[in-house]
Order: structure tokens, then sequence, then C-alpha cells
């Protein structure tokens, strides 16, 4: 592999201190123009190249002349992502790429092919990353384990798109959906994700339906609230796992500054203002969060809510004691939930999904963590959830990261 020419998120070079052409508003692309005396075509006939384009650099843009080419290319970057791997998997299904940042930090898309089928046409959803690394530090995440490196710049998060629309364009295909599913919270890098949901909602721009576009979060309340001020623009997933707060605690840490009642309330007034249903996401752990008990106390929670459950078994990662449950745990665990007039879909095959393999292809190339600092992160995640399990909320959150 090209792992020498890869840096773990981490260690850093220095940031290239360009702007992404992608990330900035329409406005300001238009007078880097007309600040130069041109005329206002050529804004046009860049933002056609950055959105619908083919071009992978400016060189290739040839609508714009060489005059102009050179100082815009001085002024900013055409691509804040390189792909430094792009590996197919499950048959062609799925695609993940890695991509490597202007100061080394990397992170992943996974682009998921889903034929046509009697009810519903081909789609092709795209999950990608809001931050290099994640803060919240779920401990079966494979982001989590690699600890907070920085934000994504809003280019960064909009070129991961613009990469995976290339690669079907060239086959003649499209983009059909976008899930913020992939490495970070983001919800914990709000501005630069609504700025990037604005250019994707934009018909002069991306141009794809806030129905296609959703974004998952571990429960951070006031982002919630703020999504829920702008109205009906998106789906809103949250990442639920557990419906009782000691258990919660263990595998969301957040879930100890914004516990379960407040991030569902949070929810339901985001469901009751925009009239959307909101999606929870539970990843399934076996005798960690599959239990009849959860089962009960989750159906409880969400009955008569505008709610659809996703369970998803987890995606087993490196350096968890963890195993997914098995799928008759599912089963009965779905069929709990639907007895309560909640509407579950169980996530068979793909555990990528959801994203959920998303981190994993960045975790492993950021390196082993020591032997002893996994055996310790281990030994906590099975007394914790072991204490959990006994109804216990432990004094001490579990440490994000392995590497310190
Ligand atoms: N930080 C946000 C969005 C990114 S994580 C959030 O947590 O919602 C996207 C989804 O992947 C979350 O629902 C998360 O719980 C899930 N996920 C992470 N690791 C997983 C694993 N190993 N197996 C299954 N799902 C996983
Ligand atoms: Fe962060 Fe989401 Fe992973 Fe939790 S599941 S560590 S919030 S990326």
């Amino acid at each position: 592999m090209m792992l020498d020419v890869l840096q773990a998120p981490g260690s850093r070079a220095a940031p290239d201190p360009r702007p992404g052409i992608s990330g900035l508003d329409p406005g300001a692309l238009a007078s880097w123009f007309t600040d130069r005396g041109e005329p206002a075509y050529r804004a046009r006939q860049a933002s056609d190249a950055i959105w619908s384009g083919t071009a992978g650099s400016l060189d290739a843009v040839l609508t714009l002349p060489a005059t102009l080419r050179v100082p815009l290319a001085q002024a900013m970057r055409f691509d804040t992502v390189e792909d430094t791997e792009v590996l197919v998997t499950d048959g062609g299904g799925t695609e993940k790429a890695l991509h490597r940042l202007s100061d080394g930090a990397l992170v992943e898309s996974v682009l998921m092919h889903y034929p046509a089928r009697a009810r519903s046409r081909e789609r092709h959803t795209l999950c990608i990353s809001s931050q290099a690394g994640c803060a919240v530090g779920c401990p079966f995440c494979a982001t989590g384990e690699l600890g907070f490196s920085r934000d994504l710049e809003t280019a960064e998060i909009l070129d991961q798109v613009r990469h995976a629309a290339r690669r079907l364009q060239a086959d003649g295909r499209r983009l059909t959906n976008i899930v913020f599913m992939g490495m970070g919270e983001p919800l914990l890098n709000l501005d630069r994700v609504l700025a990037a949901v604005e250019a994707l909602n934009d018909p002069k721009r991306f141009g794809l339906g806030a129905r296609h576009i959703t974004i998952s979060t571990s429960g951070v309340v006031p982002g919630i609230r703020r999504l829920t001020a702008l109205g009906p623009q998106f789906t809103l997933a949250v990442s639920l796992h557990a419906a009782r707060d000691p258990l919660r605690d263990v595998l969301v840490p957040l879930n100890r500054r914004w516990p379960i009642a407040e991030v569902v309330a949070a929810a339901r007034e985001h469901a009751a203002a925009t009239g959307r249903r909101i999606s929870y996401e539970v990843t399934m752990i076996g005798g960690v969060n599959d239990t009849d008990a959860d089962a009960v106390a989750m159906a409880e929670l969400l009955r008569g809510d505008l709610a659809h459950v996703n369970l998803i078994p987890m995606n087993p990662v490196a350096h968890t004691p963890w195993q997914a449950s098995p799928m008759p745990v599912i089963d009965a665990f779905a069929a709990t939930l639907r007895m309560a007039g909640i509407e579950t879909t169980i996530r068979h095959n793909r555990g990528q999904e959801i994203g959920a393999a998303c981190g994993q292809l960045a975790a492993e190339r950021a390196g082993e963590p020591s032997a002893p600092a996994v055996a310790r992160r281990r030994a906590i995640l099975v007394t914790a959830s072991a204490a959990a399990l006994r109804g216990e909320r432990s004094a001490e959150p579990v440490p994000a990261g392995v590497g310190e």
C-alpha cells in the first residue's frame, strides 16, 4: 500500500492556505471575477465547471482562458481532497474512498450502489465525513477510536461529493442520496455542514433535493434545535443505540451532557415542526444493548412518535471486545418495537449501509495502537457495559481514543 505517503490523522503538514473553490458562496465567486473587470458569465462558467463538469483540475477547465486560470489557481484550490485509495467491495456495490487533505489528515467517504427494485429506482448513496476523527468517542466506532483531529472546511466536505459524482458521471450515473454518516459529528461542525448542505441543495450548484440528504447526530441537542429552526431541509437521523441512560452513557459518551430524554424531546420538536419523521439508528451489539429489557425500554420511549428505527448489526471494529447481535435477537428486538407500532427496519446485509464502516480504513492507516492501550480500553468497556446492564451509571466516561 501507499503507506509511506500517508500520514496518520494528527501528524500534520502545513495546510494549503488557499480556500477551496467549491466552498465559496456564489456571491464571493462572482466578485472574484467582477473585481478583476471580468464579465459575469465567467463566474457562471467557473461554477458549471465546479458542479457539473468532469474536470479534475483547473487546467482542464477549458471554458476559462489560461490568463484567468493562472490567477484563479493562485487564489483558490479547484479540489481540496485527494483520493489516495478507492476500494471496491460487496461485488462492486460499495466503493470506499480514502481522501488525503492538504495537511495530511485522512477522511473517508463511502459510495453505495443499490439496483432498481419493484418499488424503487436505482440509487447511489454517498456517505460523507464532516470532521477528521471525532471527539464523541463512541466505543464501537472506528472513528471514535481515532479521537478528534479537526473540523473539515466546507469545501473539504463538498469535494468528497464532487469526487463521487465525477466517478458516477463517467458511467452515466448520478448521485441520488447523501448522508452525513461518515467520520465526525456533523452537529459539532454545524456552520460548515450547513454551508455544504446549502450548496448541495442549490439548483444552480449541486441541485440535490432536500429529501435526499440525511444528517446523522449522536445527540447534540443545541444543534438539533438549530436545525429545527431552519425548517424541513433534510432528514434528521439520531444515533440512539440505547433507551436507558446508564447504557447510553457508555455507548455514546455525549449522553452525559445531553441525556436521552433531552435528545428525544429535541427530536420530537424537530418532527413536529418539520413534519418529517426522525430516523433513529441503533447499532446492535451482542449482549450489550440487545436484551429484551432494552427493546421494551425503546418501545416505551418511542411509542406514538413520528419515527422510524433502523437496527444495524454492529460492524466489527478492531479494538472492541464486542460482536454484532445474532440475527434472531435482532428479529426479536424489531418485533417488540413493531408491536408498539414503531416502524422498524433491519439492515441485514451491509454493515456499510449507514456508513458503519466509515473510519475503519482511516483507522487502519493511522497505525496500530499499543497493545496495553487496547487491553486497557477493552477492560474498561467490559466493566462499564456490565455495570450499565445492571442499571448502574458509572462515574467515569470511557476515554476516547486508544492511541495516547
Ligand atoms: N457522528 C454521527 C454521524 C457519523 S456515525 C453519529 O454518530 O450519528 C454514523 C453512524 O454509524 C452512527 O449511527 C453510528 O452509530 C454508526 N456506527 C459507527 N460505528 C459503527 C459500527 N462499528 N457498526 C455499526 N454502526 C456503526
Ligand atoms: Fe463520532 Fe458518530 Fe463515531 Fe460516535 S458514532 S464516535 S459520534 S462518528
